[in-house]
């Protein structure tokens, strides 16, 4: 198979993954964006810039943080309570959600109560990051595989988080429990593997919009 094909099916899967995102949400009462028309960069030679990540805070029935990463068109998500850490010692627990739109890395607003994920999103943190996973002889390994592999690694260039992250797929028991195949939510750990730098974990009612400027009281009360 040419690298051009492997890349075509990347895409569609893509494409695939995005009807669990729609599934969940109605767009008519929600301002979330639908994906239909987002960028969707799958050839992967589009622009040749380096893939976008994203991090949101999520006001919803529990308070999280959502973790997203480019991946083949797609933001592949995690949720994470407690928030990402610059602390090196902190692993945090990051639970994988549905793949969501490219063009929802700039949704910030309030999801309609008894909408699916309702309460108020904001944009916290957002840049580039560059992956940096190698396999055992120092060569550099797609980015997609080594998520399906279950190890990333990875430089993030964000506003806030700068530097090295790692995130790790755990055998939990919930997925050796899964006996309703395709039900299993295996569980992943987010780490940051640099030096520590920054002031560990964000306070979620203090934290301003890398986007707005504005804290959630604010996007709440305005919208
Ligand atoms: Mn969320």
């Amino acid at each position: 198979m040419s690298e051009k094909n492997e890349k075509r099916e990347t895409g569609k899967g893509g494409e695939v993954a995005l009807r669990t995102y729609r599934d969940k949400r109605h767009f008519g009462r929600t301002a979330e964006p639908s994906g239909e028309h987002a960028p969707r960069d799958t050839d992967g030679e589009a622009t040749g810039d380096e893939p976008s990540f994203v991090v949101q805070i999520h006001d919803a029935s529990t308070m999280h943080f959502d973790f997203r990463l480019e991946v083949d068109g797609v933001l592949k998500s995690w949720s994470v309570p407690k928030g990402p850490s610059t602390d090196p010692q902190d692993k945090r627990l990051a639970i994988p959600t549905e793949d969501h739109p490219l063009d929802y890395r700039d949704y910030e607003g309030v999801i309609p109560e008894g909408e699916y994920g309702g309460g108020t999103v904001m944009v916290w943190d957002r840049g580039t990051y560059r992956p940096t996973s190698h396999d055992k002889q120092h060569r550099a390994v797609p980015f997609a595989q080594a998520l399906e592999k279950g190890h990333v690694t990875f430089e993030l260039h964000g506003e806030k988080l700068r530097g090295q992250y790692a995130l790790t797929r755990f055998h939990g028991r919930e997925e050796q429990d899964a006996s309703s195949g395709g039900n299993a939510k295996p569980t992943w750990l987010l780490v940051r593997t640099g030096h520590r730098s920054g002031s560990g974990t964000p306070d979620p009612r203090r934290a301003r919009s890398a986007r707005s400027g504005r804290t959630l009281r604010q996007i709440a009360e305005q919208g």
